[in-house]
């Protein structure tokens, strides 16, 4: 199983951005560079949610956010290493909306429990495979860094 390798206060910002927009869904990118074929991810940049038609169960980045924030990645040397948002009461797996919805193939797709309003299992997916074919989500470990 592959790692995804984040520091323990970005892993907690995310965590708790989760925690703050309780019981509509966070999410936001991550940023970070490739070590050995696997993401270290340095920076978190938090997006604002464009599903406010159904912002509990749902999230969404708007493209043009997203665009801003890649450019200015790549200012930093950083690319996008993935993804995070949250379930409201909901277990930390991806559902067919998010498979549905994921098309960043070899970027981390992270997901966060809230339950009551505090932060519970956090889960990382690699999204894997080269097409929107034969993509897959396959679980990961979060190594959690000083
Ligand atoms: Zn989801």
């Amino acid at each position: 199983m592959s790692a995804l390798h984040i520091s323990g206060a970005l892993y907690e910002a995310i965590r708790a951005h989760g925690e703050e927009t309780y019981p509509h869904e966070c999410c936001g990118v991550l940023l970070g560079n490739p070590v050995q074929g696997e993401w270290r991810v340095t920076a978190a940049v938090r997006t604002g949610n464009t599903r406010t038609d159904s912002a509990h169960n749902r999230y969404q980045i708007a493209p043009a956010e997203l665009v801003r924030i890649q450019r200015d990645a790549l200012r930093q040397g950083l690319d996008i290493a993935g993804f995070y948002h949250s379930h409201p009461d909901h277990p930390a797996r991806w559902s067919s909306t998010d498979f549905a919805e994921a098309h960043w193939v070899g970027c981390s797709y992270v997901i966060t429990e809230v339950a009551n309003g505090k932060a519970a299992v956090t889960q990382a997916f690699l999204l894997a495979g080269t097409t929107e074919d034969d993509k897959r989500f396959e679980p990961q470990t979060n190594l959690v860094l000083d």
